[in-house]
């Protein structure tokens, strides 16, 4: 991935100058407000204060910490007066994933029966069963990474 520039992200731009949105809640590692195009009423980001477009480029507790303002703000959402039946928290994490602003944030959005949101695929390329055999496989790869 092509290393994303403080100076032309509109995250880092928001940061530098809060009072360009209305902030939700902030401390000393994340900043949460609404997103200027919701997927439903009550979208909101939890973005990190460091500018780095990965998760696995961020350190551990701020990535924790990000989940865990997200589990607030989706409680905060659940008492609000927006419909919400369901939660998404989504992070797409790379530009191939759907990342469009190459910085750390993780949606936090209201769900509801027939919004008409969702993931578009096809049946017959993705969700297709795997066998115990490339389970075992993907299992073992992965714990080799993990080490
Ligand atoms: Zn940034």
């Amino acid at each position: 991935m092509k290393k994303s520039n403080e100076k032309d992200c509109i995250f880092c731009h928001i940061l530098a100058n809060p009072d360009s949105v209305p902030v939700i809640y902030e401390d000393e590692r994340v900043v949460v407000f609404p997103v200027l195009e919701p997927v439903n009423p009550g979208h909101v980001v939890v973005i990190s204060r460091q500018h780095t477009p990965l998760i696995t480029d961020l350190d551990e507790r701020t990535a924790e910490h990000a989940m865990k303002i997200a589990r607030k703000t989706a409680e905060a959402l659940r008492k609000s007066n927006f419909k919400c039946e369901a939660i998404n928290l989504f992070l797409a994490d790379g530009k191939a994933g759907g990342q469009e602003v190459p910085h750390f944030h993780l949606h936090v959005y209201p769900r509801f029966k027939n919004d008409d949101f969702g993931f578009k695929y096809d049946k017959a390329k993705h969700f297709v069963k795997i066998n115990r055999t490339q389970m075992d496989e993907v299992a073992a790869e992965i714990k080799h990474q993990l080490g």
